[in-house]
């Protein structure tokens, strides 16, 4: 018999869950599920196909290799890409029939360029900058980018399908950007629509808009962190409350069970002595498989949890690069009766069991970050109905 050391199983039933949740939740706006960063950590295809079967009709991506990866795969749907750089070559994308997106004159050309080397006509939509300040072209450069637009789509080269924004701060109902960038939003689609560009998709909202936000919805909403389970931010509710299922679990097994005597510290630096005669247990994962070192204990104890027993076990001194330590405590003294080979779940939607807000909570960052970087030594595998077909 052989045990799996450590494993990342991905619930592809809970993504189907989630992204049919949000479909109702945008309605009538179409959705996008958004698969960037093979897919938040979870394996972009095998995501992507579980999309495509709940009936999203975009995907996202922010790259063209990403974008191409799921051609290759087989996805034939409508899929927009945001991040390139000057003079990286688009072709491919445009062959593929990818949504490009530009945010200013020289992308719209480069893009226009691309289309007529291939003779494909390029389909393309543009991003203006609401208030964000990252991508996007600026409310002063957009009535030229629009220009621009225009003209490529007369020469034939160009199908301008959309324009986008992004938020800054959706995860903050209250904050006042929301209501500015939208009106700023509302504005440039005037501007554009007035110089003659016909939209299939305006868009603005991620999964924190559609989720609270209706006026953010227009015609599309890109969501991928609520597609993959995780609350976008616990402000929002939980991610039970916004009816989400967390598609990502990571566990393990228990390496070794041993006591550690009054007095005597735990892991690299000794940051945490134990305050009484106590067990620990050993867990065979680290920052070399995304766990982040952040989440370590402090000397107050404070610290991530994971799920031993059915009960919750602290993690005590510092995460190492392959393993770290918990505490499960004296049977005598109420601890944990766990032993060595012991199933530990790090995190997941199973009863009691940490979610990746918990471990971004104990480790200072957000959900996205921790099924993000989730990546090394664990085995990842699939179930759900479909598991089979969607990772052949
Ligand atoms: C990543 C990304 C999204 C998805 O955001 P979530 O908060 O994960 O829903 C949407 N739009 C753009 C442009 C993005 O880069």
């Amino acid at each position: 018999m052989s045990v799996a050391r450590a494993e990342l199983v991905v619930d592809l039933d809970a993504i189907e869950a989630n992204v049919r949740r949000l479909a109702a939740a945008a309605g009538p706006a179409r959705l996008m599920v958004v698969v960037k960063a093979d897919g938040y950590g979870h394996g972009m295809v095998p995501v992507a196909r579980a999309a495509r079967r709940a009936g999203a009709p975009w995907l996202g991506a922010a790259v063209l290799e990403e974008a191409l990866a799921l051609r290759e795969a087989g996805d034939t749907g409508r899929i927009l890409t945001w991040l390139t750089v000057p003079g990286e070559d688009v072709r491919a994308g445009v062959r593929a029939g990818l949504d490009l997106t530009a945010y200013s004159v020289a992308e719209v050309e480069h893009v226009r360029a691309a289309a007529r080397d291939t003779g494909v006509r390029a389909r393309l939509q543009l991003k203006i900058d609401t208030g964000l300040h990252r991508g996007g072209a600026t409310e002063t450069a957009w009535p030229a980018v629009v220009q621009a637009a225009l003209d490529a789509q007369r020469s034939g080269e160009v199908e301008v399908t959309g324009m986008w924004s992004h938020l800054a701060c959706a995860d903050e109902p209250d904050h006042p950007a929301n209501g500015a960038q939208e009106g700023v939003f509302a504005r440039a689609v005037s501007v554009a629509e007035d110089a003659g560009l016909r939209f299939e998709v305006r868009h603005l909202a991620n999964s924190a808009a559609t989720l609270v936000r209706p006026s953010a919805h227009w015609d599309l909403v890109r969501c991928g962190i609520a597609a993959y389970g995780l609350t976008p931010d616990p402000v929002l509710g939980t991610a039970t409350e916004l009816g989400l299922r967390q598609a990502m679990t990571v566990r393990s097994h228990l390496v070794l069970v041993k006591p550690v005597a009054a007095g005597e510290a735990v892991s690299y630096g000794h940051t945490w002595r134990a305050p009484r005669d106590t067990v620990v247990g050993l867990v065979p994962l680290g920052y070399g498989d995304g766990i982040p070192r952040h989440a370590s204990s402090g000397p107050d104890g404070r610290g991530a949890e994971v799920l031993v027993g059915g009960r919750r076990a602290p993690v005590r001194g510092r995460i190492c690069m392959d393993q770290f330590v918990v505490e499960l405590g004296h049977p005598a003294d109420g601890g944990i009766p766990a032993r060595a080979g012991d199933p530990v779940t790090l995190l997941g939607s199973a009863d009691g069991a940490p979610s990746a807000q918990d471990w971004a909570d104990a480790a200072g960052t957000i959900g996205y970050e921790i099924v993000t970087r989730m990546r090394g030594r664990q085995q990842r595998r699939y179930v759900g109905a479909h598991a089979e077909e969607d990772t052949r």
